[in-house]
């Protein structure tokens, strides 16, 4: 974490926090509460304009098949970590895309170049208090999914957690139902 990043997480968190408290217990508070206040409009969204970030942790070490390209790595879903089933879940959704990510600089980078409306990211609390801090400043919905644990490499999500977060969707509005209902069948 840099200086910038430190910076960032004292504005979101309090400098007492960083001064000897519990960092990770904070972001996770922190991410909860934005996870709610989120919550509806990351539904409200279009499958077709959200995008999934995950963090290059996630890669299997040794085994991981991705293609790096430049600043990215590209998933060729060769199974062996839990990026498949999330891009292919994804995929098969609708989404905009998943990027695998460097960094958290990363971020704001994608979402100024690809412009999606929601973000779904995967990270560490610390990481995940900063993605957040972003999309926020960018305008962008988010909800965060916390690694199951902290590391540099062959982290792992729960993936029950990860697909219930992808599928969220916004009921429909109550007028809408109520015409489709009343519409004559044949
Ligand atoms: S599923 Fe994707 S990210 Fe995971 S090890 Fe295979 S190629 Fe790498």
């Amino acid at each position: 974490m840099g200086l910038a990043d430190i910076a960032k997480l004292a504005g979101l968190l309090g400098p007492k926090v960083l001064a000897g408290g519990d960092i990770a217990g904070a972001c996770a508070k922190f991410a909860e509460k934005k996870n709610r206040e989120h919550a509806r409009a990351f539904a409200a969204v279009p499958f077709a304009e959200r995008i999934v970030f995950v963090p290059q942790c996630m890669r299997a070490t040794g085994r991981c098949r991705a293609e790096e390209k430049g600043a990215e790595y590209i998933c060729t879903r060769c199974g062996g970590c839990s990026v498949a089933p999330i891009a292919r879940r994804a995929m098969e959704l609708g989404y905009m895309g998943l990027k695998i990510l460097k960094g958290g600089s990363a971020v704001a980078r994608h979402v100024e170049k690809m412009k999606p409306r929601a973000v779904l990211g995967l990270a560490c609390q610390y990481e995940g208090a900063l993605g957040i801090f972003e999309c926020e400043r960018l305008g962008v919905a988010v909800q965060f999914v916390p690694l199951l644990r902290d590391g540099c490499a062959d982290t792992d999500v729960e993936l029950e957690k990860v697909f219930a977060v992808l599928e969220l969707t916004a009921p429909a509005p109550a007028g809408k139902d109520r015409k489709a209902r009343a519409k004559p069948r044949g």
